[in-house]
């Protein structure tokens, strides 16, 4: 391997008041150290601690306002966005797609290179995936003055922050990817599974800033789910996903890939999807060709799509009962297609129905973001500040 250099700068990680302070701030915005101490519950002298750490350290900045008609001004601190910068990259079975993130997880450049194909044992190299993974990372720190740490999301299952158990769509089994990353970088580096990656973004800066309970589905290449549970992150599901992407809906329906008649993933799996569409078309059908189909008034694309809805209508409701929270985050490649369908919403809607002695508990509250590799990547990167300022 060539040795790759990226300007690294280690940084001492947060302590755990340092860390709540500033994790209150990149996720509310400024605030008060009389907020913050309340909030935190932290008594005046130790918010003036954690304050001069954070501003000596470069964490925080601090604005002093008047208040009007008392002598002491207020101090209003706010985190300081260029205090770390991150790479993330997301691997899928032929590309690495990279970001460089700074803390409050702003992309401020994209870098994308392709990864050495499979050899005849159908795995991709892991030696020369490490090599393209720093070179995505050293042509994006170029644009940072310094870059501190890395993170890497892939498809599948990820024990400890840095072993691929199973690499889905790389043919891996048991790598040990930190280590050679982080000797080849010079980085602290954490690997992830990508939707718990997404979701560890989402608990930051998204769903997670008015919900401590919520559930993320990605629909795309294989279905996602990603957990955040009381403000903590699921970092490995006990079963992938297995459970509920073979919950059983129709005993009569189509049989999904392992066998199960009428399962989630018979209607809703991409594959699953394009091996019936195909098998009834008699030649190949992609996902994109049933979506301009049903552009075109195809009512057999749009009856197969529907189905696909309903099951992810199911899926939600499900999963959402489960978790106990009104809140799920809908997305991937494919979940625009699907979400916009009626068929969905009238499934969630009857799920919901109250008896005739019941009212009607709660309303669902979801939202749909198709991503991007960008995207993905970007989840990546806010895994990595999570790790690097010493984040649960
Ligand atoms: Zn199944």
């Amino acid at each position: 391997m060539t040795q790759t250099s990226v300007r690294a700068a280690a940084m001492p990680r947060l302590s755990e008041r340092e860390m709540a302070v500033t994790r209150h701030l990149l996720i509310h915005g400024p605030a008060t150290r009389g907020h913050l101490g309340d909030h935190l519950q932290l008594s005046m002298a130790s918010m003036s601690r954690v304050a001069r750490a954070l501003l000596d350290g470069g964490i925080a900045a601090e604005d002093l306002e008047p208040e009007p008609g008392i002598g002491r001004p207020r101090s209003i601190l706010s985190a300081v966005p260029s205090a770390r910068h991150v790479v993330g990259c997301k691997l899928t079975g032929d590309t690495v797609y990279g970001v460089l993130c700074d803390m409050m997880g702003n992309v401020t450049s994209t870098a994308q290179r392709a990864l050495p194909a499979p050899g005849r044992d159908g795995t991709v190299p892991v030696d020369d995936t490490v090599e393209v993974i720093a070179r995505v990372a050293t042509t994006l720190a170029a644009g940072a003055p310094a870059v501190h740490g890395l993170g890497v999301s892939v498809g599948g299952v990820v024990l400890d922050r840095s072993v691929v158990r199973e690499g889905t769509f790389l043919g891996w089994h048991d790598v040990a990817l930190a280590p050679p990353l982080s000797e080849h970088t010079g980085l602290p580096v954490v690997v992830t599974n990508d939707v718990t990656a997404l979701a560890r973004e989402q608990l930051w800066f998204g769903a997670g800033r008015t919900h401590s309970t919520f559930g993320l589905i990605t629909v795309g290449a294989g279905l996602g789910f990603g957990l955040v549970r009381e403000g903590v992150v699921v970092e490995e599901l006990i079963d992938n996903g297995h459970l509920l992407a073979h919950a059983p809906l129709n005993v009569q329906g189509p049989r999904c890939s392992i066998g199960h008649p009428g399962c989630v993933a018979a209607y809703l799996n991409r594959d699953d999807l394009e091996r019936r569409a195909s098998a009834a078309a008699g030649r190949r059908v992609t996902f994109d060709d049933l979506v301009a189909a049903r552009e075109a008034g195809d009512a057999a694309a749009a009856d197969l799509l529907d189905a696909a809805a309903r099951a992810l209508g199911h899926l939600v409701a499900t999963f959402a009962g489960a978790l106990q929270t009104p809140r799920i985050v809908l997305a991937g490649e494919d979940i625009n297609a699907l979400a916009s369908s009626a068929a969905m919403d009238e499934v969630i809607a009857d799920r919901l129905r109250p008896g005739a002695e019941e009212a009607q508990r709660c309303v669902l509250d979801i939202t749909t973001e198709p991503l991007g590799f960008t995207d993905w990547a970007r989840g990546a990167a806010v895994t990595g500040i999570q790790h690097v300022l010493g984040a649960a």
